[in-house]
């Protein structure tokens, strides 16, 4: 596999030949990619043109990958030391005088955490990008400390990572890696990937793959041991440092890098919902970060690169749309998230309520925020929508049908017209967003998220709300429904059920069977009466993006949301007995 328009070059150091790829401009600052094991550099392919048009790119074999030499003998040849020559030969081929940024995977980041720490490679690099893999030294002392002061919740977490570590153990037996990774290991590991990975099957790993994994067993042998045993009580970063942690990585534990603030004077922090190999599953969302914090760096900003809200970590740079964004539940949310760091999209059938919307987006932290003025319910101005979206700002990351209207009056009052408008709104409204982003979110293949707005209506039956509570729980349904369908594309759907929130949907809800004036006062005292409830909806907002980073199916916010909630599971028919009652309007 070679990357469209990549310039290739041979870089001579301490016995070895190394493959060195470059792309884009070389008047543009550099980005070294630096891959892991087993890999060689073509795990980058589909995140390195993605930041040529900005950036000066150069990818290499690590000695012993890919189209680089390896070393004679093999042991001894792949100490940290001689790694860090080779990185050093490399900077000065592609950027001589000018400090390059470094992004590291796995062994590519355990690596880089050297180049970023020691003394003789000080001034060479700008900034450093690590993915799923800590440094030796931080990660001995990390341990030290454990086994010093074993607390049960330390212990634990030695625990946790020793159990996902079973591949370093397997690595240091002798022979056995080389004749697995030759063999049998070498021919399945691409279906391995694949399925345990979800790394799309897209011509990578590439054919060297079994003698890089062969050979590349030198890497942990050579150091592991040594390292965690003895290590460096200097190892303190001297640039910036962005650690991007996926959540779901079966090899790491989250907890190792509980202490880095000790390490890293400059540290942004990101998470990310995915499995180990980010570079290959979650390409577009890796190249967003690294541009963000590599330009920032560049304009000398390097800690103001995120947001500080709550979940600045797991939000900042993503791409989320909001509708009924106008008011509410919906504007609070776009606000949450504009806090996080996310770009926002904020629609609303008012637009002008949408612009105001997403103006004080940008003020409270969304680096870039839009209006779109859109009536969910219009098939044809959703699928415009979805189009321009996507071809102006991307693919949407979180998705938030939220837009949504009342209904009250009793079932036998309610005309096919209220019904059609509320079914139109509340669950075709849904439908069309579900369809439209849900299916860019998909065939973009790098997962992302639904949240369906419902209501505690959904499972609350009531006399007062036939066709505003069958528009809920048709949302609740289709919701779990299609969390059913996406699971296995990593994309997660979410239903939030409130119960009364103080936003403007009382004043602005129908009533049907009644005269304008009887409307009108009605409005005015269910508006009353949400505001007496005052529960805000900045609480909803805060439920949904914890929704978001927790994955969580159904989530009933307002305790009387989460109470019947639970009558509606264990005791369904005291809550029928409820529905009966007379409401207080
Ligand atoms: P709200 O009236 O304050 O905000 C709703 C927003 O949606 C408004 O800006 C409105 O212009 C917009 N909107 C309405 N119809 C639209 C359409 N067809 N296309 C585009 N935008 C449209 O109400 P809210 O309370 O923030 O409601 C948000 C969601 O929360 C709704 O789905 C509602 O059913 C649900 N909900 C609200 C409560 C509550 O007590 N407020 C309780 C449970 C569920």
């Amino acid at each position: 596999m070679t990357m469209q328009g990549a310039r290739e070059r041979t870089v001579r150091t301490g016995g070895v030949e190394l493959c060195v790829a470059e792309l884009g401009d070389t008047a543009q600052p550099t980005v070294v990619l630096v891959h892991g094991y087993p890999d060689s550099k073509e795990v980058w392919s589909r995140v390195a043109p993605r930041l040529a048009d900005r950036f000066h790119v150069v990818l290499y074999d690590v000695r012993g990958h890919g189209r680089s030499t390896a070393p004679k003998p093999l042991r001894g040849g792949f100490t940290l030391e001689k790694l860090t020559d080779d990185f050093l030969a490399v900077a000065d081929a592609v950027s001589p005088g000018r400090p390059v940024h470094v992004v590291g995977h796995d062994w590519g980041s355990v690596q880089a955490w050297e180049f970023a720490t020691v003394r003789r490679a000080e001034g060479r690099i700008a900034s450093f990008t690590s993915l799923s893999g800590p440094s030796l030294d931080h990660f001995g002392h990390w341990i030290g400390r454990r086994l010093k002061r074993p607390t049960p919740r330390r212990v634990a977490q030695l625990l946790g990572q020793g159990a996902k570590s079973w591949y370093v153990y397997a690595l240091h037996t002798p022979v056995l890696p080389e004749l697995a990774w030759r063999g049998p290991l070498g021919r399945l590991w691409p279906g391995i990937l694949e399925r345990m990975e979800k790394v799309p099957g897209d011509g990578y790993p590439t054919a060297s793959l079994p003698s890089d994994a062969a050979r590349g067993a030198w890497l942990y042998r050579d150091n592991v041991r040594s390292r965690l045993t003895r290590p460096r009580p200097d190892a303190y970063a001297h640039a910036p440092v962005q650690l991007i942690t996926p959540v779901g990585d079966a090899f790491l534990s989250e907890r190792l890098y509980d202490e880095l603030e000790h390490w890293v004077p400059q540290l942004t922090r990101r998470t990310l919902d995915a499995r180990h190999w980010v570079p290959r599953s979650r390409p577009e969302q890796l190249a967003s970060w690294i541009r963000e914090f590599v330009t920032s760096v560049e304009g000398g900003r390097p800690q103001g690169v995120t947001a500080t809200g709550k979940y600045a970590d797991r939000f900042g740079g993503q791409l989320v749309l909001v509708t009924g964004a106008g008011s509410g539940i919906g504007r609070a949310t776009a606000y949450a998230f504009a806090g996080a760091g996310a770009r926002v999209v904020a629609v609303d059938r008012d637009g002008e309520t949408a612009v105001r919307t997403a103006e004080m987006c940008r003020l409270i932290g969304a680096p870039e925020a839009w209006a779109e003025a859109v009536d969910v319910s219009d098939e044809q101005g959703m699928e415009k929508l979805a189009a321009k979206v996507a071809a102006d700002y991307g693919v949407v990351d979180v998705l938030v049908n939220n837009a949504g209207i009342g209904l009250s009056g009793s079932f036998l009052d309610t005309t096919p017209e209220d019904w059609k408008k509320v079914l139109d709104v509340n669950l075709w409204g849904v439908i069309h967003g579900c369809r439209l982003f849900g299916r860019q979110m998909a065939e973009r293949g790098q997962g992302g998220y639904i949240v369906n707005t419902a209501s505690a209506a959904a499972f609350q039956p009531s006399r007062a709300l036939p066709a505003y509570s069958t528009s809920k729980a048709a949302v609740l349904m289709l919701s779990e429904c299609l969390r059913a369908e996406l699971a296995g594309r990593g994309i997660g759907v979410s239903a939030i059920c409130p119960g009364l929130v103080n936003t403007g949907i009382a004043a602005t809800a129908r009533f049907a069977g009644v005269g304008a004036e009887e409307e009108k006062r009605r409005q005015k005292r269910s508006a009353r009466l949400y505001e007496l409830r005052d529960y805000p909806p900045e609480k909803v907002a805060d439920a949904i993006l914890r929704a978001v980073v927790r994955g969580e199916a159904v989530v009933p916010v307002t305790p009387e949301a989460r109470g019947a909630y639970l009558m509606s599971r264990f005791t369904p028919r005291a809550l029928r007995r409820i529905a009966r009652l007379e409401p207080p309007l």
